[in-house]
């Protein structure tokens, strides 16, 4: 067994082994130590290997689906190997002592899970492989669990905001690439080739060319390859739902790097979760599936006008008509996962269950579907969807008289597929039900024949069906010419046999098995059905997903008076009523403890006055101005209502937020230099038509520096990125840049000191801070009376000190501006530019050269 057990432990490579033993599956050696600490469940020994005892630990096979989600959260990844004979075919093979063969069937790791058990029914599930080919980075992402495939290339630098993006949960890349994301695991390098990503992909759709689903490089289709030579390996040569792959174009989609999702909370909290995050905050989907559609419209904001306006105008839509929207989503709650059980059933782990899902699911869009057909002012986004709806009418019929109406989730027990679908199936039923009918008679007939009238007819697993008397009436039973014949003695009861009843027991046996292998066939048909038909399925499930989040975009919007944005096609904001949705709603919940209301502000940017200089006091409400700007621009390219009285948005491509110092020493990094990474990637990449918010820049490190720093980012943003900006800073040195920038304009969140109390205002005013109230909000906060006091006295002289030498600004009068500093740079490169070029280095001696370049080094 250990021979056996190796070897398949050499195949499963890192994967932890679920090696099957009867109703266990068990793991051994560092296998079982790791399991059995992440499931904290008890670790034993078994035999013995090289004179050591062996650790082992199992589970039991009907509860293996739980463990293995929790192995799988943990980070684990397994294998599973099965029986693949009988003990009894084991024992015909090769003796009595012979082992049964066993195989791994699957390998379980997060990326490619199909199971409702072990999937999150409100998140995608998404694997994805990368690789470079030619200083192009590759990406193939998919969801099994829904079939979704895309291929996109990217540069090198951009490869961390598009997994941000992608958010899978396994990705992985050629083993000795050295560019490889950190977590990412290693494979056969041979798999990541273009050429057979190609073939694999027209093989997969049976089509000759892919010219049909779009555009693919070389780097996209190397990744294919790579993403489906794991598939292959992980599902052991059954391939799972894969539906035609999209070719993303990353100017379709609104670009944010790793940091801005992280710091606007778009998908998860900063603390984790999903608790606090922007999508908590808004989501009201009646389904996994449209739960889903909205976190991946809200990681992609799009950037194309006509595809924003058709979204808006099919929430605008439902928004103006609560009762075909409470209609619409009382049809969609009850609507079963189809993408998902489709999904199940095409990586030929469904269920009967599923492919009712599939047939409850489609007769459902088909409702849907004539509801809308009702209607003739239906925006064109939803005409687009309802071819989509329908079409399934055959399936459905099929699947509806051949299915039970709700059919179980296994299907060893049978009993699946309806009645007068399969007369032969009904047939065997029958005979089946007879014999039950006729061991049930039995009964009767046996207790008058013996006269024993607690004498029962009973059914288990080992024994099949026997007759069972109390000890005490036995005896009469034992007998040889009584007609039975003894099977086993229990403490107060004995168990035999009978003919009669043996005969009875069998045909229903054999019918039974008979009608299970009629019920097999009929599956393997249905199945074949839904497979044949999956593309139009996952379309309808699509279909259905787009209109679940238009009708919770819309119910969101009522719920909260959201506006309907303007999007228009140049760079300008102009938000009135703005307000913060997930701020808004935490201080909704404290309510009752006495919190105060939400205090909306407006934002108005343009070309002449695209960046605001944000002052004020610490807890004043600068940081949430910031992101609920940069929110309700996000809201409205993903196609949604936003929490604001009125809202026009202008388009924008990239979205940067900079906000908070994170705490990122676990990546050994210093907070300061994970500001500097993200503030120097803003400088490079905004352009004219993004959207950037800084907060506190230069805040981690000393005064000078972080006030030299600040005042040369906000000059570099006006300058050379021009793009619409929010910068909130403590440092009220940099009021003076307004008088050199002047499409710069200064703001304040208002506070006032009433009776000796800080009060903040949380509302936006023009003009620079007055003051900064430090250390009113530190007594506001806790802190003693005695070090407030002390530090107003420290205050009071530094202050002095500074009236005296024109404080921490002084001199900076006297600075040239941004543009003629770097214009004055540029006049003594090009001099010193002219000289090189007019030097005759042929004809100077090594003497003058060396003095000639130490002029040259002089003056540089
Ligand atoms: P700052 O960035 O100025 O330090 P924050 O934006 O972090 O301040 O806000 C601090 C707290 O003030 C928030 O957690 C919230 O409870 C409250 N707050 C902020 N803005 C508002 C607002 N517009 N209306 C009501 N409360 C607000």
């Amino acid at each position: 067994m250990m021979t056996q057990y190796l070897a398949l432990k050499r195949e499963a490579g890192e994967c932890l082994l679920f090696y099957r033993m009867g109703d266990f599956f068990e793991l051994f050696f560092d296998d079982a130590r790791e399991a059995a600490r992440i499931l904290d469940i008890a670790l034993t020994t078994r035999g013995e290997h090289g004179g050591a005892p062996i650790p082992m630990c199992g589970v039991p096979v009907h509860a293996a689906e739980s463990y293995l989600a929790r192995l799988i959260r943990a980070g684990c990844r397994l294998a599973i190997a099965e029986q693949v004979e009988t003990p009894e075919a084991a024992k015909r093979r090769g003796g009595s002592k012979a082992l049964v063969a066993r195989d791994i069937v699957r390998f379980v790791t997060a990326g490619t899970l199909t199971e409702e058990a072990l999937l999150e029914p409100r998140r995608a599930n998404v694997l994805a492989a990368v690789c470079e080919v030619r200083g192009a980075i590759g990406i193939a992402a998919c969801d099994i669990s829904t079939g979704r495939m895309e291929l996109e290339d990217c540069a090198p630098e951009m490869l961390g905001a598009a997994l941000a993006r992608l958010g899978p949960t396994e990705v992985v890349a050629p083993e000795g690439w050295e560019q490889a994301p950190d977590d990412a695991i290693a494979r056969p390098a041979a798999g990541f080739a273009s050429d057979a990503g190609e073939a694999k992909l027209k093989d997969l759709h049976g089509v000759a060319t892919l010219d049909g689903f779009g555009q693919f490089g070389r780097a996209m289709l190397a990744a294919a390859g790579g993403l489906l030579a794991y598939l292959d390996h992980v599902g052991r040569g059954r391939m799972p739902l894969l539906l035609p792959p999209v070719a993303r174009a990353p100017a379709q989609t609104m670009a944010m790097d790793e940091a801005t999702r992280a710091s606007l909370e778009v998908l998860a909290a900063s603390q984790g979760g999903r608790k606090g995050s922007l999508i908590d905050a808004i989501d009201r989907c009646v389904t996994g599936a449209g739960a889903r559609a909205l976190a991946e419209d809200l990681s992609a904001p799009l950037t194309d006008l006509a595809a924003i306006q058709a979204r808006l105008a099919l929430v605008s839509w439902l928004h103006d008509d609560p009762l075909l929207r409470g209609d619409l989503r009382t049809v969609l709650r009850a609507l079963p996962d189809i993408g998902r059980a489709l999904g199940r059933v095409v990586a030929g782990r469904g269920s009967p269950r599923d492919l009712g899902q599939i047939r409850d699911g489609l007769a459902e869009a088909r409702r849907v579907r004539d509801h809308l057909a009702q209607r003739e002012d239906r925006p064109a986004l939803l005409d687009a969807l309802m071819p989509a709806l329908g079409g399934h009418g055959a399936l459905t019929d099929l699947y509806t008289r051949a299915l039970v109406p709700s059919p179980p989730t296994t299907r060893d027990q049978g009993g699946y597929i309806a009645e007068g679908y399969d007369a032969a199936l009904d047939a065997l039923r029958q005979t089946s039900g007879h014999a039950r009918r006729a061991i049930a008679a039995l009964e009767a007939k046996y207790r008058a024949e013996t006269g024993i009238a607690a004498l029962k007819i009973r059914h288990n697993g080992v024994l099949g069906y026997f007759v069972e008397v109390p000890a005490r009436a036995a005896d009469a039973l034992m007998a040889p010419e009584s007609g039975f014949t003894h099977r086993q003695t229990m403490a107060g009861a004995v168990r035999f046999n009978a003919l009669a009843l043996h005969e009875e027991a069998s045909r229903i046996a054999e019918s039974g098995g008979h009608a299970l292998a009629a019920e097999e066939a009929h599956f393997e048909e249905l199945v074949a059905h839904a497979v044949a038909a999956r593309e139009a399925i996952a379309l309808t499930a699509t279909a259905l997903a787009r209109i679940d989040v238009a009708a919770g975009q819309a119910e969101r919007a009522a719920e909260g008076r959201w506006a309907l944005p303007h999007v228009v096609d140049a760079p300008c904001l102009a938000i009135t009523g703005g307000r913060h949705p997930v701020v808004e709603a935490a201080l909704a919940e404290t309510r009752g403890g006495g919190a105060q209301r939400f205090v909306a502000n407006d934002c108005t940017l343009s070309p002449e006055d695209r960046l605001w200089l944000i002052g004020g006091p610490n807890m004043g409400g600068k940081s949430t101005f910031l992101r609920q700007n940069a929110l309700i621009v996000l809201l409205a390219q993903a196609g949604g209502f936003v929490p604001a009285d009125s809202a026009t948005v202008g388009l924008v491509d990239r979205l940067f937020s900079r906000v908070g110092a994170s705490d990122n020493l676990a990546r050994g990094r210093s907070t300061f230099m994970v500001e500097m990474v993200e503030t120097a990637a803003i400088l490079a990449q905004a352009t004219e038509r993004s959207f950037v918010i800084l907060d506190e820049v230069g805040r981690g490190t000393s005064t000078y520096d972080g006030l030299a720093l600040a005042w040369a980012v906000v000059e570099a943003v006006h300058e050379t990125n021009r793009c619409r900006c929010l910068f909130a800073t403590h440092y009220h040195e940099l009021t003076r840049l307004a008088e050199t920038c002047d499409a710069l304009s200064l703001h304040h969140v208002r506070a006032r000191e009433w009776k000796g109390d800080l009060v903040l205002l949380h509302e936006l005013a023009e003009g620079p801070a007055d003051k900064s109230y430090g250390l009113a909000v530190a007594r506001l906060a806790g802190v003693p009376p005695a070090v407030v006091k002390r530090a107003r006295a420290v205050l009071d002289k530094l202050e002095k000190g500074r009236a005296a030498t024109g404080g921490l600004a002084a001199g900076l009068d006297d600075l040239p501006l941004f543009a003629a500093a770097a214009a004055a740079e540029e006049e003594q490169c090009d001099e010193l530019r002219e000289r090189l070029k007019a030097l005759d280095v042929d004809a100077l001696s090594p003497r003058e050269a060396l003095d000639e370049l130490y002029r040259l080094k002089r003056e540089a």
